[in-house]
């Protein structure tokens, strides 16, 4: 240790010492993570306790744990502070008094990330670096974007080919350079080092200094605690930093005597991604996953680079892990949003996923205080919540159509629709009285005769199609039965279709359908199926009716469910006054789906132009 500085870097692997300038990521021999190690009689001299216990929470306030020399370089946006919020709903259903939520998504970039990027970027501008780059799918890239946008340093982030381009919005509105690159995210890693050394920028990522900054979550909690630990701490593992710098900050608050007892680590994993939790389990060291998948994309992590410290934090804390299924993810997050109005993406919402599985078990006392950290905000990933909450039902703005909704209560056939979608609900077709029964069970709705028989039409052409019907179909089909325009007269009905595509030349499509009273067979060409059949439907349309209508959007979404999965069809159209609707109808059968989709619209549009609606 040199005398103007009072800590070291250190690997883990070989325990071979390096100054910050030698190396700040891997070591240099052996390719082990690093820790920084602190002269702890020097940083407890400048300790400000008085200050400590005093002034308001904020990662800022922590600086004298941090490795950050030169304090006119600080990157701040002013991180942390976040609330430790007392679960008045969850602690009552769980039966643990003091069960709380840290809520990370608090933070600035919504991720407890900028809090290790507040240390990280300062330490680069310390540096003097001239750029900064790193590899990311989404929250580190974000997070760092925003600090280098501030700090004016340029950010270079390398992405996997394919990143969803929502996930990339925030980092590229703060400026980040991205760069998308035909590989896996190993490969990104990889790739960023090596520009990183070529070009002299400074390698962000999970390594020392941003571990260091993430430690204030720990000393936030134990200070919301009143200076104490909680029994269990329960956080979601990626690369495993997270987890081993909150460890890290809670080993120094009792180094310093700010508390007593250390709490117990709960490492949770989504069971799609789950080295750590594996290798717990069966005692053995983390083996890399040649294949993951899972819905939370933040932890969605094949070799994490912190998993043996993660281990040990476990470990020597004598705490637990666990891994859990992604439907159970959801459900919690959901869970979470209802009972204690806070949004988590699906990686935030692991640990209170992991405290339904090991309540039920009778893991905790009453008496025990347990602290979810909840990563991440879920606004950060809407598509994932998306998938599982509800479509609103769209009304004409007439209070008929409000009375409507509320007599049928379509609320609650879209909450109950979101447990057990998967669910296969019959053998047989039932007929209206075993559907009604079905229907109350699952939906906890009564609906009236006519209704049922419309959906058992449905149900047969759902059938017919060789579709086994899931929970999920048959809310799609009573939804589509009690929209207010399927009930209404069609004034265009598509009898039936045949299409032939072939790879090389335009789809044909041959149909039967009917316009008010007239019958039509039309024949007509497309570039593809769906739009064959509706050229077809437009040149009939033209005959009878003065409605032109053109599509504006047009949409696909497979549910999931594999190859058998029904898909849903949503398109936007509009008529030649500027009339425009969106209708969605699903089916087994994506053609089927458009043709219906495209009824829809048009009757819907007729009836606007001819008063009715
Ligand atoms: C990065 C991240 C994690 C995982 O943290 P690690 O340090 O990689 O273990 C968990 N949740 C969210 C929301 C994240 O962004
Ligand atoms: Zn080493």
């Amino acid at each position: 240790m040199t005398n103007q500085s009072f800590y070291e870097i250190k690997c883990t692997g070989c325990g071979q010492t390096f100054t910050e300038q030698q190396t700040c990521t891997t070591c240099t021999k052996c390719a082990a993570p690093l820790d920084v190690v602190y002269d702890y009689d020097l940083m407890k001299q400048r300790l400000n306790l008085y200050s400590l216990k005093n002034s308001p929470i904020s990662a800022l306030k922590y600086l004298s744990f941090y490795p950050i020399i030169n304090l006119d370089k600080i990157v701040s946006l002013n991180e942390g502070g976040t609330p430790l919020h007392h679960c008045v709903n969850l602690s009552k259903k769980y039966d643990i008094k003091n069960l709380y939520i840290k809520n990370e998504g608090a933070n600035p970039t919504g991720v407890f990330k900028d809090r290790g990027t507040l240390v990280e970027v300062t330490k680069a501008q310390e540096m003097g670096a001239k750029a900064v780059c790193l590899a990311s799918t989404g929250n580190m890239a974000a997070s760092v974007a925003a600090y280098c946008s501030i700090a004016k340093i340029p950010c270079y982030v390398l992405v996997p080919e394919g990143t969803p381009i929502g996930k990339l919005a925030q980092s590229l509105s703060y400026g980040a350079r991205i760069i998308q690159v035909r590989g896996s995210y190993v490969e990104c890693a990889k790739l960023a080092e090596k520009m990183a050394e070529k070009h002299g920028f400074y390698l962000a990522g999970d390594y020392v200094f941003r571990l260091e900054g993430q430690k204030s979550q720990a000393y936030e909690i134990a200070e919301q605690l009143n200076w104490r630990a909680p029994d269990y701490l329960i956080c979601p593992v990626g690369v495993g930093t997270n987890l081993s710098a909150i460890w890290k900050g809670f080993l120094e608050l009792k180094r310093f005597d700010l508390i007593d007892k250390l709490p117990k680590l709960i490492a949770v994993q989504p069971k799609g991604a789950n080295v750590v939790i594996t290798a717990f389990k069966t005692k053995k060291k983390c083996k890399a996953l040649e294949f993951t998948d899972t819905i939370c994309s933040a932890v969605n992590v094949s070799d994490p680079l912190d998993g043996p410290k993660v281990l040990k934090c476990i470990f020597d804390s004598h705490g637990h892990a666990v891994d859990i299924a992604d439907d159970h993810v959801l459900e919690i997050q959901q869970l979470v949003a209802k009972q204690e109005a806070i949004f988590v993406e699906p990686s935030g919402a692991l640990p209170m996923a992991a405290v339904d599985l090991l309540a039920a078990k009778g893991f905790f006392k009453k008496t025990d205080t347990v602290v979810c950290i909840a990563t991440g905000n879920g606004l950060k990933d809407p598509k994932s919540a998306v998938k599982i909450v509800p479509e609103p039902p769209t009304i004409d703005p007439k209070l008929d159509e409000v009375d409507h909704y509320l007599k049928h209560k379509i609320y609650q056939i879209q909450a109950e629709g979101i447990k057990n979608k998967d669910k296969i609900l019959w053998k047989k077709i039932p007929n209206t009285s075993s559907l009604k029964k079905i229907i109350k069970e699952e939906f906890s709705i009564s609906l009236s005769t006519k209704v049922l028989e419309n959906s058992i039409k449905s149900i047969q052409d759902f059938e017919n199609k060789g579709k086994t019907i899931t929970k999920q179909d048959l809310q799609n089909i009573i939804e589509s039965q009690l929209d207010k325009y399927s009930s209404k007269e069609r004034h265009l009905e598509i009898i039936d279709f045949e299409t032939k595509t072939s790879k090389y030349n335009m789809a044909e499509a041959s149909i039967k359908l009917r316009i008010g009273k007239h019958l039509h067979l039309a024949q007509s060409k497309g570039v593809g199926a769906v739009d064959a059949l509706i050229k077809g439907i437009n040149v009939a349309i033209k005959k009878h009716d003065k409605i032109s209508i053109t599509l504006i959007d047009y949409n696909v979404e497979i549910f999931t469910g594999g190859v058998e999965a029904a898909v849903k069809v949503t398109m936007k159209a509009v008529d030649k006054f500027g009339n425009k609707i969106i209708s969605h109808a699903t089916s087994p059968d994506v053609i089927v789906a458009s043709v219906k989709a495209f009824e829809k619209c048009y009757n819907f549009l007729y009836h606007k132009n001819h008063g009715k609606n």
